[in-house]
């Protein structure tokens, strides 16, 4: 489960996250939706650590990111711009996650074949298309096979197959039970991925409720 609690992130000019208080609950995929600039990037940066909230909390199975002994254990993560070494080879890139979080060989190869990348593993990321390095993006996040999951935007610039196949393993993931938060700025793909939705705008919470009931109200 995630858990944000008054969550803020103010800037110079004004607040990119503005008192989110929500949870993200497990066996369904929850959407994230809210236009360019709402503040979707920021509160996730926030979840997994990698920027410092004004006031409030994000709660990771109930222990903030920086209390994760193993983090990629408890949270895999597919971030906008996921930041590859250009020279690193795709197996090598998972390798440097792996060490520090106790996971193993096997586990790479697993990951490798569970995104179709098996083939690729060898080759360095400068040389990966965008679709390649998505699903790179998503072997590393399923690398500790952690029980939360969460998507910034996975489905941009992807083609249509991409599009479907990350569709279905948000649902995959959470029939398995798992937490799974995807973010988007379309509601056509919300509708197709998402039993629930979470939808913020200007940094604020604007619905917590089904997509159901948010299609049947607009
Ligand atoms: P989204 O992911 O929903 O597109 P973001 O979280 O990326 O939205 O951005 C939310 C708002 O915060 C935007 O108005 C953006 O310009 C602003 N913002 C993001 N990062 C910074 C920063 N480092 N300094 C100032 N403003 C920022
Ligand atoms: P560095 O010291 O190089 O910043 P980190 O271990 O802090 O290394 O993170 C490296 C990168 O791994 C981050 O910038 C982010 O893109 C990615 N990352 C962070 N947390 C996760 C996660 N839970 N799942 C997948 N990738 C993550």
């Amino acid at each position: 489960m995630i858990e944000v609690e008054n969550l803020t992130k103010r800037y110079r000019g004004g607040a990119a996250v503005d008192d989110l208080t929500f949870t993200v609950e497990p066996g369904r995929v929850t959407g994230f939706l809210g236009p360019n600039g709402a503040g979707k990037s920021t509160t996730i940066r926030m979840m997994l650590g990698l920027a410092r909230p004004s006031a409030g909390r994000a709660l990771i199975g109930g222990r903030p990111y920086a209390a994760l002994a193993r983090p990629l254990t408890v949270v895999g993560a597919l971030l906008e711009a996921g930041d590859l070494h250009p020279t690193r080879t795709a197996r090598e890139h998972l390798r440097w996650l792996a060490r520090s979080n106790g996971i193993g060989e096997r586990r790479i190869g697993e990951v490798l074949e569970e995104t179709g990348m098996a083939a690729a593993a060898g080759k360095r990321a400068r040389t990966l298309s965008l679709g390649m390095r998505q699903r790179l993006g998503v072997a590393a996040a399923l690398l500790g096979d952690p029980e939360v999951l969460i998507l910034d935007e996975p489905v941009n610039g992807l083609d249509p197959e991409g599009v479907i196949w990350i569709r279905n393993l948000a649902k995959r993931l959470a029939g398995e039970g798992r937490t799974v938060l995807v973010s988007s700025h379309l509601m056509s793909e919300m509708a197709l991925t998402a039993a629930h939705l979470v939808v913020i705008g200007r940094g604020r919470l604007l619905a917590d409720l089904s997509t159901e009931a948010f299609v049947a109200a607009h």
